[in-house]
């Protein structure tokens, strides 16, 4: 961006949250105008593996627990609306590179007790839901579904599906350049300013006059000091992705025949999927600041342990990216003063859940009401000795391996 620009609603960061959000916002008929520091999708929503589901890192009976039965509902109603808006996107814009499809996703129990806690979860939403939105399979029938060994049953969700982020993400940039939306890459904010009744958003080049801002940064806040609020409340960690070569037809029928999305129940998650005939392998770890090679080599070797079939076939690709933590594993919304939103911490299970936040930041933005329950943040709150992180995430990461190696 170069020059000087005024617009109703400024939007810092080029993923899902900014762009849902500047979407609705024209389509409300009001004037955003978009900064992305690098090139749209750099962050995690270029770079995710595309497992859409209805889940928060919490699970719904902890929900219960920490803010009682009705919250908990509705916070699972929200989860399975972030999957439907995500699904009207593609529509509503014809993303069909997007390949949206509701495949259904396995969580796969690592241990007896893992594969109990998945039976309370199940036994909690038909209570509370009625029958159908998620169902208990046993060891057999995960057998039948993927052919891995190595887990006690598991947990299938139905409505979950799988999108290809990069196209979900450009479709939606491409639906904003079409409507003549001002959308800016290579443009990092360097400093954010209220004057008056202004919100005054500076870069190298240029400066914006809006009367709101939307902070969308996640787990690339740090990339300038101007978002030092939003990288305070944050633990970025980093997590991994090592894709197969084109898999043979008939191997693929043999290793995954319904092409569902599967992760399983460590803490230090591993999931894998199907895009179109390549094996999708990722999970998180001690994995450190940058991509490193011992990461990649750990992933996989965990995936050459569970598809022994894959041998002679090579892993062609190889990425990571940032999740952002937060330490209530919830997503925090919220705002500063009375012009600037922001969502942020997807906790890593963000890719239909930052487009719908995009969407309330944008109803917030024209005064409308909003249920965010206990997303829903009166101020950025700081992570306590957040300068010691690094060495705390690995700390974590280490500890939380252990337990996984436990069993625990
Ligand atoms: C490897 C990986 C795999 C994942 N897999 C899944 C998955 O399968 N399913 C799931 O649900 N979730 C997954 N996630 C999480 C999901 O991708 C995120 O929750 C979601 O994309 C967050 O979107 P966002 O728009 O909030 O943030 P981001 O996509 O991270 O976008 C933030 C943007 O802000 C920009 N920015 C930062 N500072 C500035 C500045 N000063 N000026 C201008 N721009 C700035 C950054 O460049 C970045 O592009 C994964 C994440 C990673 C990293």
């Amino acid at each position: 961006m170069r020059g000087t620009h005024q617009c109703d609603v400024a939007i810092i960061g080029g993923g899902f949250t900014g762009l849902c959000a500047a979407h609705h916002i024209a389509a409300s008929g009001r004037a955003p105008l978009l900064l992305e520091a690098r090139e749209l999708g750099f962050g995690a929503s270029g770079r995710n593996g595309g497992v859409v589901t209805a889940k928060f890192r919490v699970s719904f009976r902890d929900l219960e627990r920490r803010h009682g039965l009705e919250i908990a509902r509705r916070m699972y109603q929200m989860g399975y609306a972030a999957i439907d808006h995500l699904e009207t996107m593609t529509q509503q814009l014809s993303l069909t590179a997007a390949d949206f499809q509701r495949r259904g996703h396995l969580a796969l129990a690592h241990t007896p007790r893992a594969l109990q806690g998945l039976g309370a979860e199940v036994a909690w939403i038909e209570r509370e839901f009625g029958k159908g939105a998620a169902r208990l399979l046993s060891k057999e029938e995960i057998e039948r579904e993927v052919a891995v060994t190595g887990f006690h049953g598991g947990l299938l969700s139905p409505k979950a599906g799988g999108v290809h982020p990069l196209e979900y993400l450009r479709g939606i940039a491409r639906g904003l350049v079409d409507r003549g939306v001002a959308v800016h890459g290579d443009s990092p904010v360097t400093r954010i300013e209220q004057l008056g009744d202004r919100v005054v958003v500076e870069t190298e080049h240029g400066r914006v006059e809006a009367g709101q801002l939307i902070i969308a940064t996640n787990g690339y806040s740090d990339l300038t000091p101007a978002t030092r609020a939003m990288h305070r409340q944050l633990i970025p960690f980093r997590s991994a992705i090592i894709s197969t070569a084109p898999l043979p037809a008939a191997l693929i029928e043999r290793i995954m025949p319904g092409r569902r999305l599967c992760g399983d129940t460590k803490r230090m998650l591993r999931w894998f999927r199907l895009v179109g005939d390549r094996l999708i392998f990722g999970g998180r770890g001690a994995f450190g600041r940058d991509d490193s090679k011992q990461a990649f080599d750990e992933l996989e070797r965990s995936l050459r342990a569970l598809f022994p079939a894959l041998e002679g076939i090579a892993v062609e690709h190889r990425w990571s990216g940032l999740v952002a933590m937060t330490l209530d594993y919830l997503p925090h919304v919220g705002r500063i003063g009375d012009r600037v939103f922001y969502s942020v911490g997807y906790n890593g299970s963000g890719v239909a859940l930052s487009g719908y936040m995009g969407k309330q930041l944008a109803a917030l933005s024209a005064g409308e009401p909003v249920w965010l329950g206990p997303l829903e943040r009166q101020t950025a709150q700081e992570i306590p000795l957040h300068a010691l992180r690094a060495p705390g995430v690995r700390l974590a990461a280490g500890w939380q391996q252990l337990l996984d190696a436990l069993g625990r």
